[in-house]
């Protein structure tokens, strides 16, 4: 049997007593064969819990220093899960990005990986360890260590089963799956056995939470497997995300908000786009931008989960001549061949326009159809497309 990389979120590791029967779960893979490589992200609300300590200290702090200290989480369990793996009989050893060979941009809070050479997690698999691997980080090749955007343990795991050649990355979470909404917000929601790359990746670009957009890109470039599971729950019940999974023409897999998003807009209507506004935006951790350009007109949507220093980001948007909102969501509903025909966006609008909810404007192309919604609409939003949309 080959590698297998396990990815234990933030609330499957977030006490002592979690962490041993993320342990044990381990310890169990390894028994069934499996060369295992455990990638782990910071303890329950760790890594907010930093940010504020950082937002306290200073409003619009360093990117790098933010790096230095984001960091930390994942490498406080990640040392702690090898404790309690050892204290089963079993060898393991922890590494941080930097040394699993994750090297990355430059770009801090934000950095992209560009290639993993993971010489040390091979040496250690070779001599019977159990290889355990701080989450969300790596180092650039000024040799400064950088965190990957938030949720990015996701794509450290499934980047270093592609690098290891692994026969699939498992990520284990909170929800024994993808559902077709999320299962917190939409109680009807029904679990997704089998799910395309493609799929995928529109949903996770709309928003949804349970796996993070850039680590499905991994996955559909080298080909790798993801199985969503649930850390406590049994291991082949979940969501398989493969090569032309669940193949759903003309049906609509899932609804998605995208909470906490700023719109960018021209302050003046027609105003062109600042000459710099892409390296503005990167300059403050938004790279992960959408910005389109249409003539006579462009805009932006800026995930607002990266940006550290809200305020002095403002500013040098309203310095810029651009329009900051942040009462509007994207409720975005994904599938294939959505325009049809026959086309869902009748139904769709239909759907919004009963449960009263206001459009401002839409994205509709084969596999999106996607509403500009006031925030505080978005969940009957994805509840009324939910219901309209999603066969039982
Ligand atoms: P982890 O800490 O394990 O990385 P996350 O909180 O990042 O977990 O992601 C899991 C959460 O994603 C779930 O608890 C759920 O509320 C949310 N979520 C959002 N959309 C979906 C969806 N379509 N299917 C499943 N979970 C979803
Ligand atoms: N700990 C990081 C975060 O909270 C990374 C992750 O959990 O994937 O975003
Ligand atoms: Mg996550």
């Amino acid at each position: 049997m080959g590698v297998v990389v396990q990815k234990y979120g933030g609330s499957s590791v977030a006490t002592a007593e979690q962490l041993k029967r993320v342990a044990q779960r381990v310890v169990q893979t390894r028994q069934m064969g499996h060369d295992v490589v455990v990638v782990v992200s910071a303890m329950g609300n760790t890594t907010n819990q930093l940010l504020e300590l950082a937002q306290s200290v200073s409003p619009n702090p360093q990117r790098r220093e933010l790096d230095m200290l984001v960091t930390t989480g994942e490498r406080m369990s990640m040392a702690l899960l090898s404790m309690a793996i050892h204290d089963l009989g079993y060898p393991a050893v922890s590494f941080t990005g930097s040394q699993s060979g994750i090297i990355t941009t430059h770009n801090h809070t934000n950095a992209r990986i560009i290639r993993v050479t993971p010489v040390r997690i091979r040496a250690a698999l070779d001599a019977g360890q159990i290889v355990i691997v701080a989450g969300f980080q790596g180092v650039s090749e000024q040799l400064e260590i950088t965190s990957l955007g938030r949720g990015g343990s996701d794509t450290t795991a499934v980047a270093l089963a592609a690098a290891l050649e692994a026969d699939y990355a498992e990520i284990c979470s909170d929800v024994d799956g993808v559902y077709s909404a999320d299962p917190r917000k939409v109680p009807e929601a029904g679990r997704i056995d089998e799910l395309a790359y493609d799929d995928m990746q529109v949903l996770a670009d709309a928003g949804a939470k349970v796996l993070n957009a850039e680590a499905v890109e991994w996955a559909r470039r080298h080909d790798i497997e993801v199985r969503c599971v649930a850390t406590d729950g049994p291991r082949d019940v979940g969501t398989r995300i493969r090569q032309g999974g669940g193949l759903r023409q003309g049906r609509v897999v899932a609804v998605t908000a995208h909470p906490g998003l700023l719109m960018l807009a021209p302050d003046v209507p027609g105003a062109p786009a600042p000459l710099d506004l892409e390296a503005t935006l990167a300059a403050y951790g938004a790279a992960d931008a959408e910005v389109w350009r249409v003539p006579g007109s462009w805009g932006a949507r800026v995930p607002k989960q990266n940006l550290h220093g809200l305020t002095a980001f403002r500013a040098a948007m309203t310095g810029l001549g651009v329009r900051v909102r942040e009462d509007l969501t994207l409720v975005t509903a994904v599938g294939r061949a959505l325009t049809g025909p026959p086309s869902k966006l009748g139904p769709a609008r239909e759907a919004l326009a009963e449960a009263g909810v206001a459009t401002h404007g839409q994205l509709v192309d084969p596999g999106r159809l996607a509403f500009l919604v006031d925030a505080a609409q978005a969940d009957a939003a994805v509840g009324a497309l939910h219901r309209a949309l999603i066969d039982g």
